[in-house]
């Protein structure tokens, strides 16, 4: 493994996206290793309660703010993260993307060109959170980085899909031609605390349905799969990525795959949901991937990182989050 500071200088971060799921452990996780952090978002997807607990930490600010319109910070930056974009696929929820499809577009498209721009004036390291969903439905499994992807440039998923490819395309010609430090994670499904419960993705979804003790929906057959990494393991992948001086995208993701009806089962097993299971066939959206797993050779060959929390655990860990702020299931 190449050498790896885990320990760099304390660094001025601006992080987009920072309400957010993935964007709030961030916060912490920066904060914790010393550096001073600036989160920005628009709470088209997020909440200010993600944040909260941070109000009173004189090393984080805020600034609300669209990124796709042009981004002023004061003050230098050492690092720019973009996490900014609706994440969720499902048209059943008004936070999916295929219900917010210009504005994801906008967030990759637009927002990764001005947060791009601030790196390039504050000779700043540039972070972007880019998904498996460049991967499409992919035809070559598991998915590996040199893998180009099966996606259809139409489809009502391309919104992300697309603006995903497109924001990775700007990295690396602002990496090639402006010469910025830039670098690229590839993050395939997380779940964990500070999920969204009607944002719709599997895993907030079906335990909001089983905190209220109703049937979980799985779409379709159940038999496609996803690979499930619990956010505390995908942080510290990010985090080392950051540290490191790695160009190339690198896939950031738990390799254990399975299908959607165990997923489904599990949950309700674990929560003692007496609700049971529908299949909603009709629910699936257009171009759902049937398979997906990472491949994290490139990340385990160049980070040191491998998941450490299973399934179970992850889960567990994820519903004593949600019990106590649900108190009375019905409220969910
Ligand atoms: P999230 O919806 O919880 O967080 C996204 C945040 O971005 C929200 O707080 C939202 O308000 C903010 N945002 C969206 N558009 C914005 C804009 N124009 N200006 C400012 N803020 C804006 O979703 P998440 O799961 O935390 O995802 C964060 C990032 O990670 C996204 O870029 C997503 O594509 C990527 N990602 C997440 C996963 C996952 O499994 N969680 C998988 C692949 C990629
Ligand atoms: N899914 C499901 N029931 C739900 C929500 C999602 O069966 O209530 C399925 C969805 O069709 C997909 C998988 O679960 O096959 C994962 O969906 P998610 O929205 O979490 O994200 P994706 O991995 O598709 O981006």
């Amino acid at each position: 493994m190449p050498e790896l500071n885990l320990r760099p200088e304390k660094m001025r971060i601006l992080i987009t996206g920072a309400a957010g799921f993935l964007g709030s452990h961030l916060c912490d996780r920066l904060l914790q290793d010393g550096h001073q952090v600036v989160g920005m978002d628009n709470f088209i997807t997020g909440s200010p309660e993600n944040l909260a607990h941070l109000a009173n930490n004189p090393n984080f600010s805020f600034i609300r703010h669209d990124v796709s319109n042009f981004i002023f910070v004061p003050g230098a930056q050492d690092a720019v993260l973009h996490f900014a974009s609706p994440a969720s696929p499902n048209a059943n929820s008004p936070f999916g993307y295929v219900n917010l499809p210009i504005q994801t577009m906008k967030a990759g498209a637009l927002g990764t060109h001005n947060t791009l721009g601030v790196a390039r004036a504050q000779q700043a390291r540039f972070l972007l959170a880019s998904t498996s969903e460049i991967y499409g439905d992919p035809q070559e499994h598991p998915q590996r980085e040199t893998y180009w992807g099966h996606v259809n440039p139409i489809s009502t998923r391309s919104v992300y899909d697309e603006a995903k490819r497109f924001a990775e395309a700007l990295t690396m010609a602002y990496h090639r031609f402006h010469g910025i430090d830039t670098r690229i994670v590839r993050i395939f499904n997380t779940y964990g605390p500070r999920m969204r419960l009607d944002d719709g993705r599997a895993v907030p979804n079906f335990l909001k349905q089983a905190l209220n003790g109703e049937p979980l929906t799985v779409y379709g057959d159940g038999q496609q799969t996803r690979s499930f990494c619990y956010v505390s393991d995908l942080i510290d992948g990010i985090t080392r990525l950051l540290y490191s001086d790695i160009h190339d995208p690198v896939n950031i993701g738990n390799p254990s795959e399975i299908s959607v009806l165990e997923l489904a089962q599990a949950i309700n097993r674990l929560t003692g949901n007496p609700g049971g299971i529908i299949f909603k066939a009709d629910q699936r959206g257009e171009g759902d991937p049937q398979r997906r797993r990472p491949d994290i050779t490139r990340a385990q060959e160049l980070l040191g990182w491998n998941p450490q929390v299973g399934l179970e655990d992850g889960l567990r860990a994820t519903i004593a989050h949600f019990m106590p702020a649900t108190g009375n299931a019905a409220t969910v």
